[in-house]
């Protein structure tokens, strides 16, 4: 009975094992996604800019074109000027076309610097997204596998618990359940060198000795777990290496 109910306290372990690796999984998952959207952002931002800075470069240019064609225009009228005052303006109009152009035509260079720049940015991007994509896909693969096996162990764990539950009798059931209730889901604890290895209280004598003669169920006088003795050939060969 009272190996039954270590199975017990071993299944409930590792169904919260279980529901625990489940619960960081998701988790991992959620910041995952919160990753790849950052570099999504960051990729549409550069290439909004990218695209308002090539807008911006058609628009200088077609001012450009506009100006040279005005300075042409005025260059000719230049010739066949009737008089001084005509002259001045055309004159003041000349120099008022060759400034803006000078303007318009550091602007130009300026934004080609910059777009190469951002080009550039954006193609390292791009391959840094399309990694990013490949990680992320990747991880909710191995995050989708790993959930689905705790799924399936949980599936199993709870058809063996149901039935060993069924087995014991109501009464160490009932107490397993009220001790786990209030001891974190720890409701056995196993016992060696004369402690009890969940709260360390050293046993008096006679509760070792009782404990080691494994005939009935006992409880650490100090957390009132239900003891078992480590050393008895019921449990030695179930306890795992560590
Ligand atoms: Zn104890």
């Amino acid at each position: 009975m009272l190996a039954d109910l270590k199975r017990l306290q071993d299944l409930d372990d590792l169904e919260r094992g279980d529901r625990r690796a489940l619960e960081e999984d998701q988790v991992r998952l959620r910041e995952a996604g919160a990753r790849l959207e950052s570099f999504e952002t960051r990729f549409e931002e550069i290439r909004q800019e990218l695209e308002e800075m090539k807008n911006r470069h058609l628009r200088l240019e077609g001012e450009a074109a506009g100006l040279s064609a005005k300075k042409d225009n005025n260059e000719k009228r230049q010739m066949s000027v009737k008089n001084n005052n005509e002259y001045a303006a055309l004159q003041k109009e000349a120099e008022f076309l060759r400034t803006r152009l000078g303007e318009v035509e550091d602007e130009i260079l300026e934004l080609l610097e910059k777009i190469d720049r951002n080009d550039l940015q954006s193609a390292d991007l791009s391959l840094l997204l399309a990694e990013e994509r490949l990680a992320h896909e990747k991880a909710v693969t191995e995050i989708g596998k790993a959930a689905a096996g705790a799924r399936e162990r949980l599936g199993l764990s709870a058809e063996r618990r149901q039935s060993l539950a069924a087995s014991l009798p109501p009464a160490q059931l009932k107490q397993y359940e009220e001790i786990a209730k209030v001891r974190g889901g720890r409701a056995v604890s196993a016992a060696a060198d004369g402690l009890c290895l969940a709260c360390r209280l050293a046993f008096p004598p006679q509760i070792y000795n009782e404990l080691q003669r494994n005939e009935k169920i006992l409880n650490c006088p100090n957390c009132g777990r239900i003891i078992y003795w480590r050393g008895h050939p019921d449990f030695k060969e179930e306890e795992s290496p560590s």
